[in-house]
This record gives structure tokens, C-alpha cells and sequence, in this order.
């Protein structure tokens, strides 16, 4: 029991359903790219091989999402809206183990709670399918619905009873950039399915499914631009049970941003400072301070060894053994990185009279990439912004506009004695 400040007397209730429901849609439906993602990852974990996204104003008056995926059986679609109702964990075990993006069990009765949300779904037979709708958490009967095997989920005016929530959305090309990071990203963690996003009825991505690494870099080249191509450098590396692999942009196609950052762990998008603090580490020798590289790379582990139910959106994890895999992540960047050619010799060299050489280091990649001579600490010769005040150096500017170039400022080339 608890006494409000005006002095009125509440008991604890139990609360409605519906109210769980929105509760949990403030963790898990942020904004429209949340719901697609939700939606994704479902047709995802449903086997489609083919996935069609349709959204009109930024996905706030319609998110459409469709896939030729296993579908759900007639009886199950009402399931599938309940809440903590899930087909892909049983116990606390399978989590250990898991092999599906989802598992809460409680994204499609949240974006119910807080849409007009139409399920329709057919499992193959005889193209028969059914659908339900909910409008605010409140389902309909089952009805026959006509449908292609595979399941489509139809979520129309996002927080239209909710007006608190709808003033967080931003304007419909903001919305709409955030629906295409999502798919982006989708698209780059399964080369394996065909992708096609349409906004207010035109097209903006279509892209096949690309098996061949050629494929792969040619939807690496539509989902991250040419320049990113250009510059990318493919990498696979492998030790106990843990393999990396990727394309890491090198250093002279950085960032102001950290907008190009894509990290995978075993299929699923995430955000983990663990990855992004080793991947910025093994760049370090080549990147100026303030740049942001840029990188596409799937870390792939054995399932136990890494914790998916960190957040209820999923895009945290946690390792179970982060040193080691912090480590070889920063040790293949490094490596990568150091054998990148395409580094060499573009960067103006002088000699500061005050700069020492510091003796043999182990970044002689750095080094070569610099077309300094053997024996030099990189770390000398690439100082941060601070360093380089501190040494008391001036850069060499090459740009005419002063602009910090991705390397950052080369103070020069040092004699062997
Ligand atoms: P979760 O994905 O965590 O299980 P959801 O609320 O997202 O929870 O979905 C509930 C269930 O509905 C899923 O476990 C799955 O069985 C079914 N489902 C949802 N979307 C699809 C889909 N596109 N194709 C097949 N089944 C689906
Ligand atoms: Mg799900």
C-alpha cells in the first residue's frame, strides 16, 4: 500500500494485461525501426529466404512486413499475440543454446498494444491462410485470409492511442533513415536472402540473394556505398572455436561518424562496446584519433559462450569469456590492417629535428604503410592530436581546406643509425 502526495490511499493491483503489454512496448517498440526489426528478425527465425518491407510515412501509418517463411498454423495465431508465448525456447536451457534471434516471446503483443496490427499467415497448404487482427492489444476471431506460404504482419498507425509516445517521433525521413539502418543491417547479416524495402510506394533497396563472395561484395558495395568497397579489405581469421571474419575499410576511408560499424555475433546485429573498443584498438595505429573506421564483421562462437538476453531489444550481449574474444578481435584488426597495401606512400613525410626513434616495434605494418623504413615506432610517427601538441610538432598540412586528413598528420621519415 502506498499514500499518494494527495493523501490518497493505493492498494497494489494486479494490472491489466494491456497495460503490460504497453509497459513492455516502451522497451522493445522505441520508434518504427524497432518494430521492423522485431518483424525481421521473426521472418528470419521463420526460414524465409525472401523478406518484403513496405512502409508508408516512415513506417508510422503502416509497417508491412512479408515473408515466404514456415508460417503458422491456423490455431498458433493467437498464440503468437499472447504474451510471453514463443515457439523457440521451452526452457531456460534453450537459451544456452540458442539458435533464433527471438525468444522473449513478447514483441508482436507489444507493437499490438500500441498499433492497429494485422497477422496473416499460411503454412503451405493449398495456399489457405488465416489472419487475425488486434486493434490496442484487443484480438479478433481467426478469419480465412488468402496467402501465399509464409506470414504477413501488417502494423498500422503506431502509438495512435498513445500521444505521449508519438511526440518522440521525428520527422518521416528521420524515421525512415532508422527503418533503413535496420534493414541494412539485416541485409548484411543474411547475404543468403532477398531484400527489397519500399517506402510510400517506391522502391528504395532491392537486393538479391548474394551466395558468391563477388555477390557478397556487391551487396556489400549497395548497403555501404562504392567508397567502402573500394577501400575494404576482406578478412577471415580463426583459433579456438572462435572465428572472425569481415571487411575492414582502411584507414584512408574513415569516418566523422561511427555510421559504418557493423558487427555481428553469430547473425545477430548487436552493439557491444567490447567489439568496437578491439576493433578501434587494432586501428589505432593508423587512425587519426578523432576518425571512425569504418567495418563490416561477424564474429562467429559457439551459442553457450555468449549471453543474447542482455537487453530486451537484443542488440546487447554479453561474452562470457570478453578478454579473449576483445584480444583476437584487436589482434586480427591489427594484422589486417598491417597487411593492407594500399596504405603505402600517400602521406607527405618531414623530419621534425625533435622526434626520436624510439627502437624496434612490433608495428611494422604501420610502418610499411607509412613508407617508413624499419626499426621506428608507428606510434611515434602517428601521434594523437594531443601527442603531436605535446611534441610540439606542426602538421603538415596538405589539404588546402585544413582538414584533418584520415591518417591524421605525419611528422617524418627517420634515419637508422
Ligand atoms: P519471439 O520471436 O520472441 O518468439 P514474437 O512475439 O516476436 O516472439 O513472436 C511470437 C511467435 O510468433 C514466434 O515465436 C513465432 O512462433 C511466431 N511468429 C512470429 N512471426 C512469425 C513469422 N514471420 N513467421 C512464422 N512465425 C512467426
Ligand atoms: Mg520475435
Amino acid at each position: 500500500m502506498l499514500v499518494c502526495w494527495n493523501n490518497d490511499v493505493v492498494a497494489i493491483q494486479v494490472l491489466p494485461s494491456l497495460i503490460i503489454d504497453q509497459i513492455a512496448a516502451g522497451e522493445v517498440v522505441e520508434r518504427p525501426a524497432s518494430v521492423v526489426k522485431e518483424l525481421l528478425e521473426n521472418s528470419l527465425d521463420a526460414g524465409a529466404g525472401r523478406v518484403e518491407i513496405e512502409i508508408q510515412s516512415g513506417g508510422v501509418r503502416l509497417i508491412r512486413v512479408t515473408d515466404d517463411g514456415v508460417g503458422i498454423p491456423k490455431m498458433e495465431l493467437p498464440l503468437a499475440l499472447a504474451r510471453h508465448a514463443t515457439s523457440k525456447i521451452g526452457c531456460l536451457d534453450d537459451l544456452e543454446n540458442l539458435q533464433f534471434l527471438g525468444f522473449r516471446g513478447e514483441a508482436l503483443p507489444s507493437i499490438a498494444s500500441v498499433s492497429r496490427l494485422k497477422l496473416t499467415s499460411s503454412t503451405g497448404e493449398k495456399d489457405v491462410g488465416w489472419c487475425v487482427e488486434s486493434e490496442a492489444g484487443v484480438m479478433g476471431a481467426q478469419r480465412p485470409a488468402p496467402h501465399p506460404r509464409g506470414t504477413s504482419v501488417e502494423v498500422r498507425d503506431l502509438f495512435h492511442a498513445i500521444p505521449a509516445r508519438r511526440k518522440f517521433l521525428r520527422k518521416e525521413r528521420t524515421e525512415l533513415s532508422h527503418v533503413e539502418v535496420v534493414v541494412r543491417s539485416l541485409a548484411l547479416a543474411r547475404f543468403d536472402v532477398e531484400w527489397r524495402l519500399r517506402h510510400n510506394q517506391r522502391s528504395s533497396l532491392i537486393l538479391a540473394p548474394a551466395c558468391t563472395r563477388i555477390e557478397q561484395e556487391a551487396r556489400l558495395g549497395e548497403v555501404c556505398g562504392r567508397g567502402f568497397l573500394e577501400h575494404a579489405r576482406f578478412f577471415e581469421r580463426q583459433i579456438e572455436g572462435i572465428r572472425l571474419w569481415g571487411w575492414l575499410a582502411d584507414p584512408t576511408f574513415s569516418r566523422s561518424q561511427a555510421d559504418m560499424q557493423y558487427s555481428f555475433v553469430n547473425g545477430r546485429f548487436v552493439r557491444d562496446k567490447v567489439l568496437r573498443h578491439a576493433v578501434r584498438l587494432g586501428y589505432q595505429d593508423v587512425l587519426y584519433q578523432s576518425r571512425q573506421p569504418a567495418f563490416v564483421i561477424f564474429l562467429e562462437l559457439d551459442a553457450g559462450r555468449v549471453d543474447v538476453n542482455a537487453h530486451p531489444s537484443k542488440l546487447e550481449i554479453r561474452f562470457r569469456d570478453s578478454r579473449l574474444v576483445h584480444d583476437f578481435v584487436f589482434r586480427t584488426v591489427e594484422a589486417t590492417l598491417a597487411s593492407t597495401p594500399e596504405l603505402g606512400g600517400s602521406v607527405p613525410v618531414r623530419l621534425p629535428t625533435h622526434v626520436h626513434p624510439s627502437g624496434p616495434s612490433g608495428h611494422g605494418a604501420s610502418q610499411k604503410a607509412l613508407g617508413l623504413r624499419e626499426g621506428y615506432e608507428a606510434r611515434e610517427i602517428l601521434p594523437s592530436h594531443r601527442k603531436l601538441q605535446s611534441l610540439g610538432g606542426q602538421p603538415f598540412l596538405q589539404n588546402r581546406d585544413e582538414e584533418i586528413p584520415p591518417l591524421g598528420f605525419a611528422l617524418g621519415q627517420l634515419p637508422i643509425h
